[in-house]
């Protein structure tokens, strides 16, 4: 162990790695060729107690790539299983290894994790490599969703591998370093409910307890607590999904974390234009996964999780089952109150009416009907300069903009209130898709970094409003083909 590697800052502790063998495979990366540094997050660096500059050194990108272990890292590769489109499957990380995780200086603990490292025992006829441009984007929307106040895992760097990874076409390769709070999945929950013991389920359920949710441990229902936390958190989680117009685009069961955090940036896409079936991904041919539908994929990858705990709710079966199912009936209702919440608060709205959920509803039908841009309906509301965009020109829309107004004045909060309120809850810009592929296409192809740059600084703080951001607020040229995204494997 070099000295520089020690002063790197990294301080790792392996809590994963106590747990039973069969919850991973221990696996170090595979070296790759020639790993030159292509993004560092340093504002989140220095939140993990890492030291900036030394990481950007030739022994701090080796770690980054692969080629190095820093002190106190244990690789392994998670496993897991999951539902994916419905359909139940041994999965694991395949291309993904875990270092270890990092204590920061205020004593947290966050997953490190390599993205891209090669083969592991679970990458089945994969590769276990990732292309520069999916980890590209996975940076972009996934310090995009942070910049929206949104839980998600971070991404702390990318470095290009100088080998190729063959696809369609050869492309670069890379490797993303993720930070997450964990990377325990409902998946994690099904593999050892499928194939491990009632014991080792319970183990997973107690480390899942301390690491995330330690004011629930001493419960003593706590596997019940357990339950009805992950519901709360993911109910919220989909919520904020839903009032920026994100589509996480592959919402299978090995890719929803236990700790709330969104996870796993594949073919995901914020809409534009306003409708509930608006779906990116180009494998998701039923729409399973389309806007209007997360909120009940939610719920279904809920009452999966809730299966795997039954042995652990109740010793009788009959009432374990009545236990998960009160737990899982209450996911909607949940969902509803925090996205009504999320919506007033879009509408500057403080109190709570009956009437407001059709306010609401009114607004998003015509929002569709008049085929407007989600994102920018909102803003423009936020700073009431009605533009000449066609939903506002319709008489409708000045009927509900009255009914609008009148509802503002029936709360006690000034105009000024209700304003800052809007602007607080409505971004400026989201990672539009023309936005991001243009970023994507400088970096890859020319090697230019600096329009991604450019954009992720305005991503940065969507909520401040600077006259910078209105440049990247603007719609794409409606095409005749949709937009598609790819799971970039
Ligand atoms: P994802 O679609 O990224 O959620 O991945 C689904 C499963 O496929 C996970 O088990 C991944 O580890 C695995 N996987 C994805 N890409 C690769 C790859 N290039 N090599 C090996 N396994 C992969
Ligand atoms: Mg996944």
């Amino acid at each position: 162990m070099t000295k520089e590697i020690k002063e790197l800052g990294w301080n790792f502790d392996n809590s994963y790695a106590r747990l039973p063998k069969s919850f991973y495979s221990s696996q170090n990366p595979v070296p790759v060729r020639s790993p030159k540094l292509i993004i560092l997050n340093s504002p989140l660096a220095v939140s993990l107690g890492l030291n900036v500059e030394g990481l950007q050194s030739e022994k701090g990108v080796g770690v980054f790539a692969g080629n190095q272990i820093p002190e106190g890292a244990l690789p392994l590769a998670q496993a897991y299983a999951g539902h994916q489109f419905g359909h139940f499957t041994m999965l694991g990380d395949g291309r993904a290894v875990l270092l270890g995780e990092q204590i920061t200086p205020l004593g947290e603990r966050f997953d490190i994790q390599l993205k891209g490292p090669g083969r592991t025992p679970y990458s089945r006829g994969g590769d276990g490599r990732a292309a520069l441009g999916p980890m590209l984007r996975e940076y972009i929307i996934s310090e995009a969703m942070n910049g929206l106040g949104i839980p998600t895992t971070r991404s702390l760097a990318v470095v290009s591998t100088g080998e190729l990874v063959i696809r369609e076409t050869d492309l670069p390769g890379a490797i993303l370093t993720r930070v997450a709070a964990s990377h325990i999945r409902v998946g994690t929950f099904q593999y050892i409910a499928k194939w491990g013991t009632v014991e080792e389920l319970r183990i997973l359920a107690d480390y899942t307890l301390t690491r995330h949710f330690p004011d629930v441990e001493a419960d003593e229902i706590r596997y019940l607590s357990l339950l009805q936390e992950v519901i709360k958190r993911q109910a919220a989680l989909i919520a904020k999904w839903q009032l920026v117009g994100f589509i996480h685009g592959v919402m299978n069961t090995d890719n929803m974390t236990i700790s709330g955090e969104t996870i796993d940036y594949g073919p995901c896409a914020f809409m534009d234009v306003y409708d509930p079936e608006t779906v990116f991904s180009s494998i998701d041919v039923q729409g399973r996964y389309a806007y209007g539908n997360q909120p009940y994929m939610a719920g279904w990858n809920l009452a999966r999780f809730a299966e795997t705990l039954l042995p652990l709710l109740h010793d009788n079966q009959e009432q374990a089952i009545k236990l998960a199912q009160d737990a899982i009936s209450n996911f909607m209702e949940l969902y509803k109150n925090n996205w009504l919440a999320g919506m007033r608060a879009k509408l500057g709205i403080f109190n709570e009416e009956k009437q407001d959920e059709t306010l609401i509803d009114d607004l998003l039908s015509m929002m569709q009907k008049y085929r407007a841009d989600y994102t920018n309906t909102f803003r423009t509301l936020t700073f009431d300069t009605l533009d000449d965009t066609v939903l506002f020109g319709t008489p409708e829309f000045t009927k509900w903009f009255e009914r609008w107004k009148e509802r503002l004045q029936r709360q006690e909060e000034s105009k000024a209130s209700s304003s800052q309120l809007m602007r607080n809850s409505n971004p400026a810009l989201i990672p539009r898709n023309h936005r991001v592929e243009a970023a994507l296409e400088a970096a890859v192809k020319e090697g230019d970094y600096c329009v991604m740059e450019k954009l992720l600084e305005v991503l940065s703080s969507p909520y401040a409003h600077t006259p910078e951001q209105t440049e990247y607020s603007t719609p794409p040229v409606p095409s005749s083909s949709p937009y598609r995204t790819f799971c970039g494997t």
